[in-house]
């Protein structure tokens, strides 16, 4: 997408955004947009940040890494599966990894970030979505959250990836519940195709892709 079309995409955007938040009884401004940039290229990146993007988040840390090194002032979110191994390179290149949904992945962030002497922000991604992998089971959410935060992870709330097609009611009523049981700041639901349902549900902010970047081309073995 041209540079002019994504400076009129994130206002447009952002405009939609406070008026459904309003409508929902709540303060304008009180929901971010995380601009997910998978298949982005960097000069868009750069061009969504310009236009007053302030989040960005990626899946995979390989294309992060061609891609969010030396950006302008910018919260950077990893929002895909966190695996152990990498826990050094994701805290290294990330502010906030919103996908933590295992105590092995959350021990390993939490070493990392002791190491590299980072107050890492982190979230628990729970399962509300029967196609989903990934996820904790959002009952046993609050008890992983304690136990990080004793080990001195920043955990600031819940992530999680609502249920394609059909009602999304009853998963985003749990998700919102099990953010308060968690606490924190962050609730992270909603996407392209599901964000104003998520604000209604309390969501503080909304992962959007598609709907601000355009279609992804399809990609090979992707998740998402
Ligand atoms: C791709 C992705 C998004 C954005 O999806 P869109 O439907 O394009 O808005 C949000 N969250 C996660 C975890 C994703 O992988």
């Amino acid at each position: 997408m041209p540079a002019m079309d994504i400076t009129a995409s994130v206002a447009t955007l952002r405009d939609r955004v406070d008026r459904v938040t309003t409508a929902a009884q709540r303060a304008p401004g009180s929901v971010t947009i995380l601009g997910v940039t998978k298949t982005v290229p960097r000069e868009t990146v750069l061009a969504a940040i310009a236009a007053g993007l302030t989040d960005i988040g990626e899946n995979y840390l390989q294309e992060a890494r061609s891609k969010y090194v030396g950006l302008p002032p910018v919260r950077t979110h990893f929002i895909g599966h966190v695996q152990t191994n990498k826990a050094k390179a994701i805290t290294a290149l990330f502010d906030v990894v919103q996908s933590v949904d295992r105590l092995e992945s959350g021990l390993a962030l939490a070493k990392a970030a002791q190491t590299a002497g980072k107050a890492l922000r982190a979230l628990v991604q729970i399962n509300i979505s029967p196609a989903e992998r990934f996820g904790i089971a959002p009952a046993e959410a609050p008890a992983l959250a304690r136990r990080l935060r004793d080990e001195g992870l920043v955990v600031d709330g819940v992530m999680a990836i609502g249920p394609l097609g059909g009602s999304v009611e009853d998963a985003f009523a749990l998700a919102a519940q099990t953010f308060a049981a968690v606490g924190g700041a962050t609730l992270s639901l909603g996407m392209s195709g599901d964000w104003e349902r998520a604000i209604a549900h309390g969501s503080t902010m909304i992962r959007i892709g598609s709907a601000l970047f355009g279609p992804r081309p399809a990609r090979e073995g992707a998740l998402a």
